[in-house]
């Protein structure tokens, strides 16, 4: 089988923001909305050593806070409407800044741990009593 194996930082980036397999590129990586398949159906990559955390939320978090709470902010100063139209404005958005990145994100922080080797970190080494 004539298989591509993804080696450069960017594809590994674009592998993950299109929730692809940090390998190939081409199987898909996830099989529910954040539900990762066993393995890759195209190269057969174990997903296993994929864990990703709560470290894709924290990011989305950040990034929804900052857009959610900066736009509610200039909404209040320029136009004092009222609190009705606030909830009808953000939380919309809110549903939208949260839920849209985080797949993606969460694709690009595990092409990331698989492309730079990340793992657990353990104690002892070859020099280790
Ligand atoms: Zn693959």
């Amino acid at each position: 089988m004539a298989e591509t194996t993804i080696n450069t930082l960017s594809g590994a980036i674009f592998a993950g923001l299109s929730c692809s397999c940090p390998r190939c590129g081409r199987g898909k990586l996830f099989q529910g909305f954040l539900t990762l398949r066993p393995r890759c159906e195209v190269c057969g990559l174990d997903y296993g050593f994929a864990d990703a955390g709560d470290g894709p939320a924290v990011f989305v978090t950040f990034f929804a806070g900052f857009i959610v709470v900066g736009a509610a902010l200039v909404t209040e100063i320029l136009y004092r409407p009222p609190y009705w139209v606030h909830a009808a404005l953000w939380l919309p958005l809110i549903l939208i800044v949260t839920l849209g990145p985080l797949r993606p994100m969460k694709g690009l922080m595990i092409a990331l741990q698989y492309y730079h080797k990340a793992g657990e970190g353990h104690l002892g080494g070859p020099g280790a009593p």
